[in-house]
């Protein structure tokens, strides 16, 4: 017999916390259960590959909000459940320990695994991905025995962990099949910038690189063989290569996909094709006002708690649409980079300042109207800028350059029409 409760959180990371936060903030009284296949309680996970990797910040710092901000709002938080089936007619989940819960609402917060490789030797002792707690503690606990660091993927998450182990004193090799790295998130100019400061630090970055293989011995990896035939010897390798969302029970249970973009579909307000059952952060498939209307899956935290604000304001009775400007932050060595808007499909970027001094800004257009910036170091021009993301102004890109002038105080040529 399935116990019912009014609000069902599947996913006790960042938008699942969220959610259950913001209820009991608008003042919604009704049950709330937030069921987690992680042990414990809700952590950040972006000093996984930051501060935490390096032993710098302790776990519980980690913890989204202590053991009793739970109790004091009457969450019920039941972790170590992965749910495994969703049943829409019936308004239940089902669990992997044979459990069920009713729920009057449903908001699947899952999130997404980290993508593994599947070339030969993929499954030897030493390889990583690094998404959970659990990963980064593993990483941690193997680092006094190894030397040679192979980071296959040269995204955020990839750069962070070999900037952390880099300064470590590991030796480290980045291995990314394009051409630059972050090259699904950002232009030419910053990728240099960042394959410049590894660089200078001793790491390697190999471009244009792929895998062909994963060597060992005894089982345990030994080195990476790339396509060209050249070993990278290694101990340990990181495998950072985006992540596949998990939505398996919601689209078993007939939910509409997101198609080329995996995840499930979601609507303004986070809602899925299901009844009753909503979806946010990472797995949520949502046409972005900042993307053209396209569809996409943004994965950041702010996306996570933007979309959580939303259900739980529609949860509350309010009309409420998600339509923030997305923005994102990432930390390697003391490069404090600041993202907002999107920036694929610019046609135009400014670098405003000198990189050489460590603090810029690259400030993407399209079709003459700021789409995106992401700012180095660059504090003022990151809160500034924002708004020219926002308001989707054109600027006259001289302009833009001069970074004597404040990004505040450029009078816009026009405003685009809006979405
Ligand atoms: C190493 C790392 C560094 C990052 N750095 C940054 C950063 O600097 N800035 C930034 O903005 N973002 C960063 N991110 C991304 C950010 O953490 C994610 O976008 C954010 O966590 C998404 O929140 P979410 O609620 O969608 O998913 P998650 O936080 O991943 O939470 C999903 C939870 O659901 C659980 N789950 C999955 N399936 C089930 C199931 N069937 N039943 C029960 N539980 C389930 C998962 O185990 C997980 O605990 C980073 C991510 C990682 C991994």
């Amino acid at each position: 017999m399935a116990s019912t409760h009014d609000v069902v959180i599947v996913g006790a990371g960042h938008g699942g916390a969220q959610v259950a936060a913001a209820l009991r903030q608008h003042g919604f009284t009704g049950s709330v259960t937030l069921v987690g296949d992680e042990p414990g309680l809700p952590y950040e996970r972006p000093p996984l590959s930051k501060d935490y990797l390096s032993g710098e910040t302790p776990f519980e710092r980690l913890l989204i909000h202590p053991p009793a901000f739970w109790r004091d709002r009457d969450v019920e938080v039941r972790s170590g459940r992965r749910v495994i089936e969703v049943d829409p007619r019936e308004h239940r989940v089902v669990c992997d320990d044979g459990s069920m819960i009713g729920y009057s609402h449903l908001v699947w917060a899952a999130g997404g695994a980290a993508r593994t490789l599947s070339c030969p030797g993929h499954d030897l002792r030493g390889v990583y991905t690094v998404r959970t707690v659990a990963d980064s503690d593993r990483i941690r606990a193997e680092l006094p025995a190894v030397t040679r660091v192979v980071v296959i993927g040269g995204g955020y998450i990839g750069l962070e962990a070999a900037a952390v182990l880099g300064s470590a004193g590991k030796h480290v090799t980045v291995v990314e099949a394009q051409d630059r790295v972050l090259a699904r998130v950002a232009g030419v100019q910053l990728a240099r910038f960042y394959e410049n400061e590894h660089r200078a630090r001793g790491v390697g970055i190999r471009l244009g690189a792929t895998v062909e293989c994963l060597e060992g011995n005894d089982s345990r990896v030994a080195g990476v063989r790339l396509a060209d035939g050249e070993l990278l010897p290694c101990e340990l390798v990181i495998v950072g290569i985006g992540i596949a969302p998990s939505v398996g029970p919601l689209l078993a249970a007939g939910a509409q996909d997101g198609g080329r973009v995996g995840g499930v579909a979601v609507d303004k307000s986070c809602h899925t094709t299901l009844p009753d059952v909503f979806a946010i952060g990472d797995c949520a498939a949502h046409r972005n006002h900042f993307a053209d209307g396209e569809l996409i899956r943004l994965e950041s935290v702010q996306n996570a708690n933007d979309q959580a604000a939303v259900v739980a304001r529609t949860l509350c009775g309010e009309d409420a649409e998600y339509d923030a400007v997305p923005w994102f932050w990432s930390k390697q060595y003391d490069l404090r980079l600041q993202t907002a808007g999107l920036s694929s499909g610019h046609d135009q970027s400014v670098v405003r300042g000198d990189p050489a001094t460590r603090r810029f800004s690259v400030v993407y257009l399209r079709d003459g109207v700021v789409v995106a910036l992401d700012c180095v170091n660059a504090v003022k021009d990151y809160v500034q800028g924002k708004k020219l993301v926002t308001g989707r102004l054109w600027v006259d890109p001289a302009t833009l350059a001069d970074p004597a002038v404040a990004l505040k105080d450029l009078t816009p040529s026009a405003t685009a029409a809006p979405h």
